[in-house]
């Protein structure tokens, strides 16, 4: 089977959704991407996550062309393809129709700097792209376009999608969002959030970098 350890992830990471509540029902979509075999593997459509097997998750190229699978990939393929297109070192993508990012969008929210943590993105907000039609080209282009130096993007009126070096990394960034977000909306219900400056968000960047255990000494 092509991609297996991959294919593995997207079953485990896709219940992961589920379970940790940035999703609902078979919303939402996880791929991983290999540049040496210029494959990506992406959930398949439609299929509830607890029932999906490895055998589901469809691998294709990035020209849309399935290198293997019986099953329908994800509707939202191209909007993966299209964020693989605009950053070479993203290795993973996770899409998520998750509540508090999506309730700022539906509000023509960015997602602001209310929590040092969301630096995890990369950038001091994460911007929000205009509402188009769910599995169109059309989205992914506007996403593409919206998401800048940014590794997650809100998605007007559906959700957002979150980029790392790993499925681990994306779906960490994606859940570090939806709790920044409702962070941004429980601030907003009573009061007017402070927004840390770019000047300080900056700085954590800077830290977030050397954050974590040292590697170990060979
Ligand atoms: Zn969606």
């Amino acid at each position: 089977m092509l991609m297996e350890k991959e294919r593995n992830e997207i079953v485990e990471y896709g219940k992961k959704l589920v379970t940790e509540h940035l999703t609902k029902g078979t919303g939402g979509n996880i791929s991983i991407y290999d540049p040496e075999q210029g494959t990506m593997a992406i959930s398949p459509s439609g299929i509830d996550y607890f029932d999906t097997k490895p055998e589901d998750v469809v691998v294709m190229k990035l020209d849309g062309t399935i290198v293997e699978g019986n099953r329908k990939p994800s509707s939202e393929h191209d909007l993966h393809i299209a964020l693989y297109e605009k950053k070479p070192d993203v290795r993973a993508v996770v899409h998520t129709h998750s509540m508090f990012c999506t309730v700022l969008g539906v509000n023509n929210m960015d997602l602001k700097a209310v929590h040092y943590v969301l630096a995890d993105a990369g950038t001091p907000s994460v911007p929000l792209a205009p509402y188009v039609t769910y599995g169109t080209r059309e989205l992914a282009d506007a996403v593409a376009n919206t998401i800048g130096d940014s590794y997650a993007c809100l998605m007007k009126n559906h959700g957002m999608i979150a980029c790392g070096k790993n499925v681990a990394s994306a779906f960490s960034l994606a859940s570090n969002c939806e709790w920044v977000a409702e962070i941004q909306w429980r601030c907003l219900c009573c009061g007017t959030p402070n927004i840390l400056s770019d000047a300080e968000m900056a700085k954590v960047l800077h830290k977030f970098q050397s954050y974590g255990q040292a590697p170990e000494k060979k």
